[in-house]
């Protein structure tokens, strides 16, 4: 038997900020992963503290920023990657009225270390934007493939990677720790994202403060286009009804779509049809769509995460519902998971998973 500290199934951006706080805090782990749904590949990797479209900040944007931003900066360099891309956002103005309402926001407390206090004109002609720009402070965008396959690789080299599904059948809870085949590991964290819907220990159903039964994953599914347009030359992000998203070589990524009934992870004509329709009213010049990817993010009714064990002192523990902002809010979560693990810490009621519900 192979004496462990934790056992960490699913390596998403979840998985990979909790394998840091382990690896830092010299903790013995290993990982399973393997499945379909892979979120974090699919995700745009753009860290944003805040909601283009009502001008609001994310909830807890500043611990989220800062922590994620020195993350991804300290990953970089661990596995020597260009894994972050300190990238501006621009956000398409669509009125005089949105003018006012972001000069307006970027005088708050909570929003003016986030949004610049001026509109910036337009001084790219392929791109339709006769109300200018609005630039948000502090954003970036991860490298996700690159981030999950040098992970991969890192946690390999010291044979802590099991590239295998986690076989929930064989999990045994013994004198107070988790036995799984040569295992026997202290704790164990299930961060399997929307796959979490398979797994027997998490709660598939829980009853809410009206004494009615609800999900706690929902799936809210994401496509992007990628297409090539090597007139457009554009060097930031930039938001209206959709991103679009600098990858080099005349390559953007374009998108994204939400959908709350589709779970499967293909990619489909309707969402290819919505995206290139709505490309066509922001940039004109042409394009060629080269590529097209699905993911599922695992979200959740009040739009907080799942942190935390569902009983006192189990050790059984879960870090999921990450939702549209899981690559922004990962490694600041990570941190208050393992505080409260570990230390003892209480967990803010908002991402508890004991919240509100009665089990
Ligand atoms: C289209 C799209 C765009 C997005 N854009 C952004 C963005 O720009 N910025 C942002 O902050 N967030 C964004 N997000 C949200 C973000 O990607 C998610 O919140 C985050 O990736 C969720 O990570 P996760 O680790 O929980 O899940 P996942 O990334 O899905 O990882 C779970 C892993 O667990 C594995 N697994 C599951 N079950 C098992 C098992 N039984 N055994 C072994 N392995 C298992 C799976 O194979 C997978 O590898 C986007 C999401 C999508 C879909």
């Amino acid at each position: 038997m192979k004496e462990l500290d934790y056992i960490v199934v699913g390596l998403g951006i979840a998985g990979i900020s909790i394998c840091e706080q382990l690896k830092n805090n010299n903790k013995r782990f290993v990982v399973f992963n393997k499945g379909n749904y892979t979120s974090t590949i699919v995700s745009a990797g753009i860290i944003n503290p805040v909601v283009l479209k009502r001008f609001t900040p994310v909830w807890n944007a500043s611990n989220h920023i800062s922590s994620s931003i020195l993350f991804y900066k300290t990953l970089s360099e661990k596995l020597a990657i260009p894994l972050f891309e300190d990238m501006p956002m621009l956000r398409i103005f669509k009125s005089n009225e949105e003018q006012n309402n972001w000069m307006v926001a970027s005088d708050k407390n909570e929003l003016s270390s986030f949004l610049h206090p001026e509109i910036i004109k337009n001084d790219n002609q392929n791109i339709n934007a006769p109300f200018g720009f609005g630039k948000v402070k502090s954003t970036g965008k991860i490298d996700t493939v690159l981030l999950i396959k040098s992970y991969k690789e890192y946690l390999k080299k010291t044979n802590c990677l099991i590239e295998e599904s986690f076989n929930y059948k064989e999990l045994q809870q013994k004198d107070n720790h988790i036995i799984y085949n040569s295992y026997r590991s202290k704790k164990i964290i299930f961060s399997e994202g929307f796959a979490t819907k398979d797994n027997p220990y998490f709660p598939k159903e829980i009853i809410n403060n009206k004494n009615l039964s609800e999900k706690l994953i929902l799936p809210n599914k994401g496509e992007y286009i990628i297409v090539k347009s090597p007139e457009l030359q554009l060097n930031n992000m930039l938001k209206t009804t959709l991103f679009i998203i600098p990858l080099g070589d005349d390559l953007y990524k374009v998108g994204a779509t939400y959908d709350r009934e589709d779970d499967s992870t293909n990619t489909t004509n309707n969402a290819k049809k919505e995206l290139v329709m709505k490309l066509k009213k922001i940039i004109n010049c042409p394009f060629e769509v080269v590529d097209q990817i699905a993911g599922i993010r695992p979200t959740t009714r009040d739009r907080r995460p799942f942190l935390g064990t569902l009983k006192e002192n189990e050790n059984i523990i879960f870090y999921n519902g990450l939702g549209t902002r899981g690559i922004t809010s990962a490694p600041s979560l990570a941190e208050l998971l393992y505080q409260h693990i570990e230390n003892n810490k209480s967990l803010p009621n908002e991402v508890d998973i004991k919240r509100h519900y009665k089990w």
